[in-house]
């Protein structure tokens, strides 16, 4: 199977071509797909299988196949939550490398560094947010951020935030975006309270497992 075959767009594959990716690994070819479908995704798949640009690519897809030109400062239309600052940084990473031939904009937003230089940013219009919990919710405290037009949020490394205890402030995440949206979830492992955080926020999802 090639990249093409998944329906990808050129501006999309074009980007691709530029990576030397030769063809799309199993989770992305399983989740593709389905993202583009508009499902809920549950995908247990470790890191190092490709699981970034498995859904990094379709959302690229859907925000750049449906956007609004009449409005004029940008919206923030799709949230990536990460347990850890290192992690936020490659995914935002990769968004920047797969959407280099399109008009999406990506920040990444983590602790530990000034938070006035994110304003800024926030300020100037994005389509992408790449976010640690905490940060996130300071920034949503302060007024300096609008979940209002999340169509697509991900949990990536959805064991792991658990683990470091962020359930509540993934639970609030979650609640401060639409009820109407498009939800994600990726972990390495399934344990319980993954499935039960999973049964509260995803809408039939589809189950992949690599
Ligand atoms: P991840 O599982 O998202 O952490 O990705 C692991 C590594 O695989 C990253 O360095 C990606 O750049 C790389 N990668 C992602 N998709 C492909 C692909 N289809 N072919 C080759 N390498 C890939």
């Amino acid at each position: 199977m090639s990249f093409k075959d998944l329906q990808l767009n050129k501006p999309i594959l074009k980007a691709l071509a530029e990576t030397g990716y030769q063809s799309p690994t199993l989770v992305q070819e399983r989740t593709i797909p389905l993202v583009l479908a508009k499902k809920d995704v549950i995908a247990s798949a470790q890191t190092g299988t490709g699981k970034t640009a498995a859904f990094a690519l379709p959302i690229l897809q859907l925000l750049f196949d449906h956007q609004d030109e009449s409005k004029k400062t940008k919206k923030i239309r799709a949230l990536i939550v990460s347990p850890t600052r290192e992690l936020a940084i490659q995914i935002a990473q990769n968004f920047k490398t797969y959407s280099a031939y399109t008009n999406l904009k990506t920040i990444v937003i983590f602790g530990g560094a000034s938070i006035d230089p994110q304003i800024d940013l926030l300020r100037k219009g994005v389509d992408i947010v790449i976010a640690t919990p905490g940060r996130l919710l300071d920034l949503h405290k302060q007024d300096q951020i609008n979940l209002d037009y999340i169509e697509i949020l991900v949990l990536d490394e959805a064991d792991l935030m658990l683990d470091m205890g962020f359930i509540d402030d993934v639970s609030k995440i979650e609640r401060l975006c639409p009820e109407e949206k498009q939800v994600l979830l990726f972990s390495a492992t399934m344990p319980y309270k993954v499935e039960q955080l999973a049964n509260s926020i995803l809408k039939s999802p589809e189950r992949i497992e690599v």
